[in-house]
């Protein structure tokens, strides 16, 4: 989707679930919408990039009581645990929420109130499961049984390992409770519904129009052709938003955590005002990076409650392809799992951003292998990039120990042109491996061009051979700035070495597109060449 580069940008990432570790799955969106944001500010948009923590619903509780200890502090802790995977990681949020902050409370309390005046929620008593051992009711993850839909062994909330179906309270069959593994009965329970099925209309016209990634948009219209259903929004929980009005109701976690989006948001410009810019007056673009697996809350609920509760409606969503490991599904019960903090003690996070991104289109599943991450980084980023790097500076500095003189040839501003063309394309059409895979293969040609032109040859062939040699250098050199410059959202710590590495003075993440083609500056002091990535031994 190609936004208008006068038009303030929202792009927010899915927010993690506190109640466990970060594993490498996870950051399948995260990496990629810190590149998108990063990209975008380098094309001279102004951005605003948020996420927080998703602290309610039952599986927090279900932690906590496991524990013996309260849900704050099982958020407490994971949410401190993400903060500093992120920043680890160089995922630069401007603002990290979560929640329950007590402005989502208010935001949230504020957007069911309007569709309650707004005749969108209405009462209804439907059969719930309850649990006579533990005397009551098993809201979500409190209940486990038989999918309705499909058989499958599910959560109350979402046949998991089956057809993937959101389910609603009385959904599952054969239900058993969760915390003492008796059968559990259904006992009639007043609820509160969102009436879903009066936005079939709306749904079915702004997925037409919105942009993103086509996986998204095509999965919530099959949804939508179908019928869909209303939605209990209320669950018996003490932990969470209350229902408006209600003691012993809290909104179900899927109603507020989006909306989260919104109260970051205005924490982020607290005092500053500004933010019905993004989510009322329809100043801006919204972007969501979300995973596949919450495609139809972010493209039917979200919207349905935004358009019902008269917010600004999000403008794309861009849906990530799930993460394999050794081509099995990621499972943290039977220990399929890769911990980030555990990866990121033995190896640099930007070989990782840079891997999550080269190994497979964006809406594509990714397998993780270990072979396959050491070839990454082997071939590519030492082999190509690292070698190019390496050989250039090394000729540079032991002959001329700054950028020469000379000009910058056509063929070589050419090639960062075209390349600079293709990552603009591939940034709008979110396929950041198209992205990697543009800037590689002009790092391969500063190869090819530096091997073409023999400088180690030329600069024994008296003045004129050396002139000709500091030509082809400062070719060179144009091309690993050009490299540099477009690889910095994806590896922002090693380009920044990079960066200095080749003499430059300025913030390579602050630099925008149009500095590709500035020269770079003939008598500049160049840096000493070290290594910028290590091998991976299988
Ligand atoms: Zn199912
Ligand atoms: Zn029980």
């Amino acid at each position: 989707m190609k936004i208008p580069v006068d038009k303030p940008v929202l792009v927010t990432s899915a927010l993690p679930y506190v109640n466990g570790e970060c594993h490498i799955g996870h950051l399948r969106t995260y990496v990629p919408a810190d590149i998108y944001v990063r990209m975008l500010r380098k094309m001279g948009y102004d951005v605003r990039f948020i996420s927080g923590s998703d602290t309610h619903g039952t599986p927090i509780v279900l932690s906590a009581e496991a524990q013996g200890i309260t849900p704050e502090k099982v958020v407490e802790k994971y949410h401190e645990h993400f903060k500093h995977v992120f920043k680890t990681l160089k995922v630069d949020f401007d603002y990290y929420g979560q929640t329950d902050s007590e402005s989502n409370h208010v935001r949230t309390e504020e957007i069911v109130n309007k569709l309650i005046e707004k005749d969108y929620v209405y009462k209804k008593v439907v059969k719930q499961a309850y649990c006579n051992t533990c005397g009551r009711f098993l809201p979500d993850r409190y209940v486990e049984g038989k999918c309705l839909h499909c058989g499958a062994i599910a959560r109350g909330d979402e046949c998991d390992q089956g057809c993937g179906k959101h389910l609603e309270p009385g959904e599952i069959i054969e239900p058993k409770c969760k915390i003492c593994g008796n059968d559990a009965v259904f006992k009639e329970q007043e609820q509160f519904f969102f009436a879903l099925s009066t936005f079939a209309e709306f749904l079915s016209s702004y997925l037409d129009k919105l942009g993103g990634t086509l996986n998204a948009r095509n999965y919530a219209r099959e949804w939508v052709k179908k019928e869909l259903l209303d939605w209990c929004i209320t669950r018996n929980l003490e932990w969470g938003v209350k229902f408006p009005g209600s003691d012993d109701l809290v909104v179900y976690v899927w109603v507020d955590a989006p909306i989260g989006y919104i109260s970051f948001t205005e924490e982020l410009l607290m005092g500053n005002g500004g933010w019905e810019k993004y989510w009322k007056d329809d100043e801006a673009a919204i972007v969501h990076f979300i995973g596949t697996d919450i495609i139809y809350h972010h493209c039917i609920f979200w919207p349905a409650m935004l358009k019902g509760a008269e917010y600004s409606l999000p403008d794309a969503v861009v849906a990530s392809g799930m993460v394999k490991i050794n081509g099995e599904k990621f499972s943290k019960s039977r220990g399929n799992v890769i911990w980030t903090t555990e990866f990121l003690e033995r190896f640099h996070p930007d070989t990782l951003r840079y891997y999550l991104v080269a190994q497979s289109s964006h809406t594509k599943e990714l397998d993780f292998s270990w072979d396959s991450y050491s070839m990454r980084v082997n071939n590519e980023l030492v082999g190509v990039l690292g070698n190019l790097v390496h050989r250039v500076l090394t000729f540079a500095r032991k002959n001329y120990a700054v950028v020469p003189e000379g000009d910058i040839e056509k063929e070589v501003f050419a090639a960062i042109e075209a390349r600079r063309a293709e990552v603009i394309n591939a940034v709008e059409e979110y396929e950041f491996k198209k992205l990697v895979d543009a800037v590689m293969a002009l790092a391969d040609f500063g190869n090819r061009f530096f091997h073409r032109e023999e400088p180690w040859h030329l600069i024994k062939q008296g003045e004129e051979g050396r002139a000709r040699a500091g030509i082809v250098i400062k070719n060179a050199l144009q091309l690993l700035k050009a490299v540099c410059i477009l690889l910095e959202p994806v590896m922002p710590e090693k380009m920044d070495e990079m960066w200095h590495q080749i003499g430059m003075e300025s913030d390579v993440h602050s630099v925008k597109l149009d500095e590709l083609m500035v020269p770079i500056e003939s008598g500049q002091a160049l840096g000493k060449p070290k290594m910028l990535f290590k091998r991976v031994e299988t």
